[in-house]
């Protein structure tokens, strides 16, 4: 694969970011790639592990010259970041994200950017419950999907095609989608199964404390995953709930309904129909293996993807 980009500057150095610098340097997708975290600490770990070729200690000079920004911060922060680096921004340069949700982004970051500045945003739909500088890995992308969504400042063809060369050359499929839709998809994908996740360990959390740690202790079948969807970054999970709120709840509502037909049927004695229910949830499991977005290894197979 060859250099889509000579300078690609990251702001924000943690999982996705540190993912997406490994995954360029071992496609040698980008001749110099720059980056930026608000804390000494983190800037301090990324040079120690060496995160980037070259850390600033400030966004407007990690921007400086790049051809191409990555916003990788929490979406609640995209707007300000934007803000302290426009006047940075090299014109004609690309800046794109990694957030979470889509419309909230566009709404927040596109008002700051100056005239010839392309804007693509992006996200991957991969990652883990780790987070910061040192959970990145350069297969974290490896045939996980990007979605591109194009905004009214990536009229450019030619900035989106490199956007997309970059995602393909660091191992993802890429595709194209609406901002409302990519959030609505995401909220039934992603979102809500989060809150989900969050909402059940917290009921187990309570009910540790009349078990006394049986939970904990006997946690090894269905719990355990909640629990590792549970331990995501509470910053992280905070903004995407905050910046898709009308997607979430519309797809929560749906959820407490189907759980009270659920909870009828458990009531009612109805067999039939929780046979029916769990037959037509586990074909769309055997539909997700099949498209090679897990697989059915024990525990996921997900030691085995760890480097
Ligand atoms: P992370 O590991 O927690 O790293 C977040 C980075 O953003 C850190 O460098 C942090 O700086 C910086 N940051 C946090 N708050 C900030 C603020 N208010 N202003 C400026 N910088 C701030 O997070 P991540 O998992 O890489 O997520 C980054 C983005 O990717 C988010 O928008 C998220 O929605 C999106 N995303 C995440 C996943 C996932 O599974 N994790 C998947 C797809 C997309 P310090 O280290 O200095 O605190």
């Amino acid at each position: 694969m060859s250099r889509v980009y000579d300078r690609v500057a990251l702001i924000g150095l943690g999982l996705i970011a540190s993912s997406i610098f490994w995954a360029i340097r071992r496609g040698d997708l980008a001749g110099e790639v720059t980056g930026y975290a608000r804390s000494g600490a983190t800037r301090d770990t990324a040079r120690r592990i060496g995160l980037c070729d070259r850390v600033c200690d400030s966004a407007a000079e990690a921007v400086a010259g790049a051809d191409l920004v990555i916003l990788c911060v929490p979406v609640g922060a995209m707007g300000q970041v934007t803000a302290d680096i426009a006047g940075a921004l090299k014109p004609g340069a690309t800046v794109s994200d990694v957030g979470s949700v889509k419309r909230a982004v566009i709404d927040a970051v596109g008002p700051h950017l100056p005239e010839g500045v392309h804007f693509v945003p992006a996200h991957p739909l991969a990652g883990t419950e780790h987070s910061g500088p040192e959970s990145g890995f350069a297969g974290l992308y490896d045939n996980r999907w990007c979605i591109i969504v194009p905004s009214d400042q990536s009229t450019d063809p030619d900035a989106v095609a490199r956007l997309r060369a970059l995602w393909e050359g660091m191992g993802a499929n890429v595709d194209e989608m609406d901002a409302d839709h990519h959030d609505l998809v995401l909220a039934v994908t992603s979102h809500v199964p989060h809150a989900i996740a969050y909402t059940m360990v917290g009921v187990a959390d309570h009910l540790r404390r009349v078990t006394e740690s049986e939970v904990v202790k006997y946690s090894a079948a269905g719990f355990r995953d909640f629990t590792r969807i549970a331990a995501s970054d509470p910053t992280m999970w905070r903004d995407v709930f905050l910046n898709n709120r009308e997607a979430t709840l519309d797809i929560l509502g749906r959820f407490t309904e189907e759980l009270f037909v659920l909870q009828r049927a458990i009531r009612m004695g109805d067999g039939d129909h929780l046979y029916e229910y769990f037959t037509r949830t586990r074909a769309i499991r055997r539909g997700i293996i099949e498209a090679g977005q897990d697989t059915d290894a024990p525990d996921f197979g997900r030691a085995a993807k760890r480097p």
